[in-house]
C-alpha cells in the first residue's frame, strides 16, 4: 500500500499527464497510442516532482512546435523518404521519453540517486530534443544535406544526413533545452554546459548510427531507397542495407541512452 501522500501525487501526476496527452492527441501532435504512452511517461515524471513534469512539458511543446514549423515545405521535401509524419505514435514517445521516465522512476524509488538521475534524465531529453531540432531545422533548410557515410549529397530527411543548418539547430537546441531544465529546477545551473554537451553527444551518436547502421528499405516499383515499410506508392518495401531491426525509433532510443550515459560519465 502506498503512503497516502504519494498516492495523491500519483493521482494528480497521471491526471495532469492524461489531460495534456488528450489535448496533444486532439490537436494531432500524438496518435491515440502515442497519447496513452505519453500519459504513462508523463504520469511517472509528474509524480517524480514538479521540475520533472514541467521540463517534460516544455520539451514536448518545443518538439511539437519544431515539427509544425514549415510543415508543408517539409512534407513535400521528405514524403518519399521518412517513415512517419509529424504525429508521434507510441514507439516514438517511448523512444524519446522512455529513458527520461526510467530516470524519473529511479529518483522516486532511490532518493539518494536523485541528483544523478536528474542529470541523466535531463540529458536524455536534451539529446532527443537536439536531434529533433537538428532534423526539423535541417529539413526546413533549402540547402542539400550530405551523408556521413558516403560524404555525398542525399535527399532531405535521410537518416544520418548532415547539414550546416541542422548542426546549428542541434547545438542551439541542446543549449536552450539544458537551460530550460535548469530553469525548472531539475538540474543545477552549474550543470547546464555538462547536460548540453551530453545531449549533443547523444544526438551525434544518433547521426552516426543513423548513417552507418540504421536499416534502409527499397521500393522495387519506384527503384528508390526509403525508410517507409510500405512506400507511399503502396508497394511493401524490403530491407536493403543496414541492420534490419534497427529502425529510426530504436536509433532515437539509443540517442537518449547515449545522452544519459554521457551525462553520467561527465558528471563523475
Ligand atoms: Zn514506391
Amino acid at each position: 500500500m502506498l503512503p497516502s501522500a504519494l498516492r495523491s501525487d500519483v493521482l494528480l501526476g497521471f491526471g495532469a499527464a492524461a489531460v495534456i496527452a488528450t489535448i496533444a492527441w486532439r490537436t494531432g501532435a500524438l496518435t491515440r497510442g502515442g497519447a496513452l504512452t505519453a500519459t504513462v511517461v508523463g504520469g511517472v515524471a509528474m509524480t517524480a516532482g514538479r521540475s520533472w513534469g514541467l521540463f517534460l512539458v516544455l520539451w514536448f511543446i518545443t518538439a511539437s512546435l519544431a515539427s509544425r514549423l514549415g510543415k508543408r515545405t517539409k512534407e513535400r521535401a521528405t514524403a518519399d523518404v521518412v517513415a512517419k509524419g509529424g504525429q508521434r505514435d507510441a514507439a516514438q514517445v517511448l523512444a524519446n521519453g522512455g529513458v527520461f521516465a526510467a530516470c524519473a522512476l529511479t529518483s522516486l524509488l532511490a532518493a539518494h540517486a536523485g541528483d544523478t538521475a536528474a542529470l541523466m534524465g535531463a540529458a536524455a531529453l536534451v539529446a532527443a530534443g537536439a536531434d529533433t531540432l537538428a532534423t526539423e531545422i535541417g529539413t526546413l533548410w533549402r540547402g542539400r544535406p550530405w551523408s556521413l557515410r558516403t560524404l555525398g549529397p542525399v535527399p532531405v530527411g535521410t537518416s544520418g544526413a548532415v547539414s550546416l543548418a541542422g548542426s546549428a539547430g542541434m547545438v542551439l537546441g541542446a543549449w536552450a533545452l539544458a537551460t530550460a531544465a535548469a530553469g525548472t529546477g531539475l538540474i543545477p545551473s552549474s550543470t547546464v554546459l555538462l547536460v548540453a554537451t551530453a545531449g549533443i553527444a547523444g544526438a551525434v551518436a544518433d547521426t552516426v548510427v543513423g548513417a552507418f547502421w540504421q536499416v534502409r528499405r527499397w521500393c522495387a516499383s519506384c527503384a528508390r531507397e526509403t525508410e517507409q515499410i510500405v512506400h507511399r506508392c503502396g508497394t511493401p518495401t524490403q530491407p536493403w542495407r543496414g541492420i534490419p531491426w534497427l529502425d529510426n525509433d530504436r536509433v532515437n532510443l539509443l540517442c537518449t541512452l547515449a545522452g544519459a550515459l554521457a551525462a553520467l560519465l561527465l558528471g563523475r
